[in-house]
């Protein structure tokens, strides 16, 4: 691969006072509305009657309402025109349905693209900012999604890790990260073309999710849950949850759960086989240790060839990247269908470890292949952003920007792929 030693860096600044800007770039969420996106359709039923809208007529309202937000993809009520002048003015009084701010977005040389997304405060709090990544792959495009603001969590190769956990997102935020991204890449049908136009699942951008953003998914359950299923509804966003992936530090009881209520595919954040290391790297193993963690891997629902669990392994230099680790990689995941993703680790200004020589990500990437797994090596994307694994910040804790050249300037000099 080559060095990205011409950094390309477009940033788009979206004029959003611009007339002819869509409808649906306009950032109008205003903090004392309540969000209609994310809601169950229950709950969306409960709002409606909370309005007016008699109780006969309160399903079929929910389905246009359902059909507007996630197959049209609508950020406004004026635009849902089978439903009445006067119900729109009552929700619009009420809801909003509107995206958040896109504050920056940025487009990398190889086609990822970055999108800084601010959220109104809720409750006393104050508004956050969030990042959502979108990488494009021969054939798919995936989606990487945050769950929080920070993490609890203090994985020592992380940077989100050593961020203050700000908040947990909510269901409607979790899955304005995903309508953004489809408004932005042109994926859902245009608002003028009739009703009931679709875009046809082969054609779009967005075709994998990914819950590997800032913090930890399964410390939000519920919310990241009915994010989840919203997403994957068939009369709505219809992503297939084989195409949905949840990554976790290990928490093993939701892992049960997300099995049982989510149904999506699994991703383990493993990076050490041995207890005493993997207390150290990621901490949460103190709390669930291996053996308990593995258990629940084996009795994850629906695991086949076919539908394998996902385990990630960060390659840090001369720490968990031996060849004896690998074999004991291989020993300890027998029997349990299973993909190991070996993550070149990505260095943050501050963090003590570096990146394994490329040789040896490849020998032990060698290793666990003859036994038979599947290891890709996963490559970098959107270095020249900043868009990779462990480097998703919040504003609030965006590197300054001397900070922000060395990292380049390292990754450029030292891990130039
Ligand atoms: N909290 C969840 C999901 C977010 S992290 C989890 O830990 O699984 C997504 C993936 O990126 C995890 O496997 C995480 O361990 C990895 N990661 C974090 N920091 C990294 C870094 N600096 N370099 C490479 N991978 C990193
Ligand atoms: Fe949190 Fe995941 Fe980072 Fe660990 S690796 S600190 S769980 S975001």
């Amino acid at each position: 691969m080559a060095a990205p030693n011409a950094l390309i860096l477009m940033t788009l600044t979206i004029d959003t006072s611009s007339p002819d800007s869509r409808a649906r770039l306009r950032p109008e969420a205003l903090p004392e509305k309540t969000s209609l996106i994310g809601l169950s359709r229950q709950e969306l039923g409960e709002a409606l009657a909370s309005v007016g809208v008699p109780e006969r007529q309160v399903r079929m309202r929910v389905r246009q309402l359902w059909h507007w937000l996630y197959v049209r993809g609508v950020s406004d009520f004026s635009q849902m025109f089978n439903i009445s002048k006067e119900l729109r003015g009552a929700l619009e009084e009420h809801f909003t349905v509107a995206r958040p701010e896109i504050v920056e977005e940025q487009v990398s040389e190889d086609g990822t693209r970055k999108w800084l997304l601010r959220f109104p405060p809720r409750g006393a709090g104050r508004p956050v900012e969030v990042e959502t990544v979108y990488i494009p792959e021969e054939g798919r495009g995936t989606l990487c999604i945050s769950s929080q603001v920070g993490c609890t969590l203090t994985c020592t190769f992380c940077h989100t890790g050593t961020q203050r956990m700000v908040r947990n997102l909510t269901a409607g935020e979790i899955l304005d990260q995903l309508l953004v991204a489809r408004d932005r890449l042109g994926d859902f049908p245009d608002a003028n073309t009739p009703d009931g136009a679709i875009v046809p699942a082969d054609g779009r951008k967005v075709t994998n999710i990914v819950m590997m953003g800032m913090g930890e998914p399964l410390y939000n359950f519920e919310n990241v849950k009915q994010a989840l299923l919203i997403a994957s509804d068939g009369e709505g966003l219809s992503l297939s949850k084989r195409r949905i992936t949840l990554s976790t530090s290990g928490v093993v009881p939701e892992i049960y759960r997300t099995g049982e209520e989510i149904g999506v595919m699994l991703a383990i954040s493993l990076h050490a086989v041995r207890d005493e290391l993997r207390d150290e790297l990621v901490p949460i193993n103190k709390k669930y240790p291996l053996k308990e963690l593995l258990d629940a891997c084996r009795a994850y629902p629906g695991l086949s060839n076919a539908r394998r669990i996902t385990f990630e392994y960060v390659m840090l230099k001369g720490v968990n990247d031996s060849l004896e680790d690998a074999r004991e990689l291989v020993r300890l995941l027998r029997g349990i269908p299973a993909k190991i993703n070996l993550i070149p680790f990505n260095p943050w200004p501050g963090s003590s470890y570096e990146c394994s020589d490329w040789e040896q990500i490849e020998e032990f990437a060698d290793l666990v292949n003859r036994a038979g797994y599947a290891s890709p090596i996963r490559t970098p994307r959107g270095r020249d952003i900043l868009a990779a694994c462990g480097q998703l910040k919040s504003q609030s804790e965006r590197l300054k920007r001397t900070e922000r050249l060395k990292l380049e300037a390292m990754m450029i000099a030292g891990h130039g792929e």
